[in-house]
């Protein structure tokens, strides 16, 4: 038994939340204050995202396991292979196991700050499909996550290829995967499809971002490769200048993806808060109001396949 392996039996929408370690004290009050409020709305996990660097991952640790003890939600901590020998990993991995954290979202990472190019540790792991593996093999008890892309991941020559390596992460022992964000749900459902076509039959988490301001979806769009819808752009365009108007555009067109992916049978969402309450509780709570106050005990729409 799993908590990570469980949950997606039940036949409700999953909803996960993605947390980041806070860098200073302002920062760390508004985390903290995000990690109270969205209590309210009970996600089945939170995610802590893992940085480079010492003492970014000392704080990954450190604060998912405040989300742990003093907020009681159930954390899965991310993992990259970025800088780490195989020894470290394993006393990471040992570090995890003691702190009582059942699953982990294992990830190759993106290179360190300057650097234009991954380079694995000389006595490292290369993909994620490894970091994979050797979870599995000296851990077999975390259930593990792994990162999609709907549109490809940037470094990717095709799809296709990409496609492949996800297959790979797969095999290697992944129990779910969550996806990249994207704005535009024809990319997740084709996405999806491809997957089912290639043989991955595991849950597939559609990830989306809680509103934010114009300045930060392009920058988003551009660093992850996700394509702006011209509807999205044009709204976003309209009430750049205005942080309420922008705000307003961007939580009704995450809610507007919610419901669509949920009624055609996504089995949840996780959200891209950015540590941020305000936009994650109104569109939680417009979520209540277009599909019922507990709109997530509501059973999960039929198409088994997404
Ligand atoms: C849900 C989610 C959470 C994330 N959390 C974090 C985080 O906490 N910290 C962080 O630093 N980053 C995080 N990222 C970003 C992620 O680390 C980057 O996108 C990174 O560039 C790729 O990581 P990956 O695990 O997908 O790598 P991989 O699956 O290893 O893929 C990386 C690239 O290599 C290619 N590839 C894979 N295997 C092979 C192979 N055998 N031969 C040739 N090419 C191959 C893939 O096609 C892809 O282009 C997250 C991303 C997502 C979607």
């Amino acid at each position: 038994m799993n908590f990570f392996r469980d949950i997606w039996t039940s036949g409700r929408p999953v909803c996960s939340v993605e947390f980041f370690p806070p860098k200073n004290e302002d920062s760390e009050k508004q985390f903290l204050l995000t990690a109270e409020r969205l209590k309210g709305y009970h996600p089945n996990f939170v995610s802590m995202t893992y940085g480079a660097g010492g003492s970014s991952r000392d704080r990954s640790i450190g604060f998912g396991q405040q989300l742990r003890t003093e907020f009681g939600y159930e954390v899965l901590p991310h993992l990259t292979c970025v800088g780490h020998s195989r020894a470290e990993i394993g006393s990471i991995l040992d570090e995890f196991a003691d702190r009582g954290f059942k699953g982990i979202m294992a990830l190759r990472g993106d290179p360190p700050q300057g650097a234009t190019e991954f380079k694995p540790h000389p006595d490292g792991l290369r993909y994620a499909a490894d970091l994979v593996s050797f979870i599995h093999q000296n851990h077999p008890s975390f259930a593990l996550g792994v990162a999609g892309y709907p549109e490809k991941h940037p470094e990717a020559d095709t799809a296709e290829n990409d496609l492949r390596h996800l297959t790979a992460k797969v095999g290697a022992g992944a129990d779910f995967i969550t996806t990249q964000l994207f704005f535009d749900n024809a990319d997740y459902f084709r996405f999806v499809k491809n997957c089912r076509a290639a043989g991955i039959t595991v849950p597939i988490l559609p990830g989306i971002l809680t509103a934010v301001s114009w300045k930060q979806v392009s920058r988003f769009s551009a660093m992850c490769g996700s394509k702006l819808p011209a509807q999205l752009a044009a709204d976003l365009e309209r009430a750049s200048g205005d942080p309420a108007a922008e705000e307003e555009v961007g939580i009704n067109w995450a809610k507007d993806q919610i419901i669509g992916l949920l009624k055609a049978g996504a089995p949840g969402f996780h959200l891209y808060i950015l540590n941020r309450s305000k936009p994650a509780l109104e569109l939680m709570h417009r979520l209540g109001e277009e599909l019922g106050t507990d709109f997530r005990t509501i059973p999960r729409a039929e198409d088994k396949n997404l």
